[in-house]
């Protein structure tokens, strides 16, 4: 007879086996998906907190599987990064966005930049400002119509990090800091980085109104940001009362679900034209 010890390393074998197909299985999906052009582009509009002017977007990938529908990012953008297909993926998302808001541009639209998440494993190649510059030139956006955001853990490997960031501030592109707050060593390397916006990490908008500890790093980040001169937006925004709060501590922009999900092209015009 079996002991219940084995009994349950069977059930973990055969758990870790699914897991492992599975992550082969969307491993070759995502191999094939860049071919068959199944990713789409979705933008999240952000705003001035104050006016509620419209003052730029964040691009969020989606995955249009053939057979699961519309898969979000946290789903695959982790194995991405594990099988390195992220400097694929991640180059053909910075492409997108680039002529899209070049189109956008010439169509008379605000000319407020577009923001693209970049991956730490992008990051860490040297070539990410190559890639960057050819892509500025080919689509012919003037560079400070795009911000690139990065997270905190870049911050792992200082030295590299800020050269590369020196080098794509250059070209003329901005940097913001995503996730803020959530990450190591932030404050230490803030004032270091050349970075023009720190971005607030949602879990702390999330907890607006719950507990005095909460609002205090909240209004710490938004003192420190100013500061140092540099703007601050706040991500993840859902309601008045976060909204009100977040322009009360003089917090620069907005974004969040209270003004829009991210939405694809055709719907993110239609947004825009009425605004
Ligand atoms: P992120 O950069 O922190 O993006 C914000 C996420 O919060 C997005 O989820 C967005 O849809 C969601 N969000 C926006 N407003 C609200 C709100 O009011 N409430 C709530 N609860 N959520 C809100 P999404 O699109 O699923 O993306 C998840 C993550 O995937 C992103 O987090 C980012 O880290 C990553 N990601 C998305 N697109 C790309 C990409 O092109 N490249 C890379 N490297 N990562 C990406
Ligand atoms: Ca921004
Ligand atoms: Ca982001
Ligand atoms: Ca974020």
């Amino acid at each position: 007879a079996k002991s219940n010890g084995s009994d349950s390393f069977e059930l973990y074998k055969r758990e870790m086996r699914f897991q492992l197909n599975e992550k082969f299985q969307i491993e070759n999906d995502l191999r094939k998906a860049l071919e068959r052009g199944e990713f789409s582009l979705y933008f999240q509009p952000q705003f001035d907190a104050r006016s509620q002017r419209y003052c730029g977007e964040e691009v969020l990938v989606r995955w249009n599987h053939p057979d699961e529908g519309l898969i979000s990012p946290g789903k695959f953008i982790s194995i991405a990064e594990e099988t390195g297909l992220i400097n694929t993926i991640g180059e053909w998302v910075l492409r997108e966005a680039c002529f899209q808001k070049k189109k956008w541009i010439d169509n008379g639209f605000p000319a407020v930049p577009v923001s693209v998440n970049l991956s730490t494993k992008q990051f860490l190649k040297r070539s990410i400002v190559e890639i960057v510059s050819d892509i500025l030139q080919a689509s012919e956006l003037p560079p400070h119509l795009l911000e690139l955001e990065v997270t905190e853990s870049i911050t792992i490997d200082i030295q590299r990090t800020s050269d590369s960031l020196k080098r794509l501030q250059s070209l003329g592109v901005q940097i913001s800091l995503d996730d803020f707050g959530t990450g190591y060593s932030s404050l230490q390397y803030v004032s270091q980085l050349p970075i023009q916006e720190l971005k607030i990490d949602q879990s702390f908008v999330r907890n607006i109104g719950n507990g005095k500890h909460n609002e205090g790093i909240i209004s710490m980040i938004i003192n420190l940001a100013h500061f140092l001169k540099i703007s601050v937006i706040a991500e993840g925004v859902e309601t008045k009362e976060q909204l009100d709060y977040l322009v009360g501590l003089k917090c620069d922009k907005v974004q969040g679900y209270y003004f829009s999900k991210p939405l694809s092209v055709v719907d993110f015009e239609r947004l825009i034209n009425n605004w």
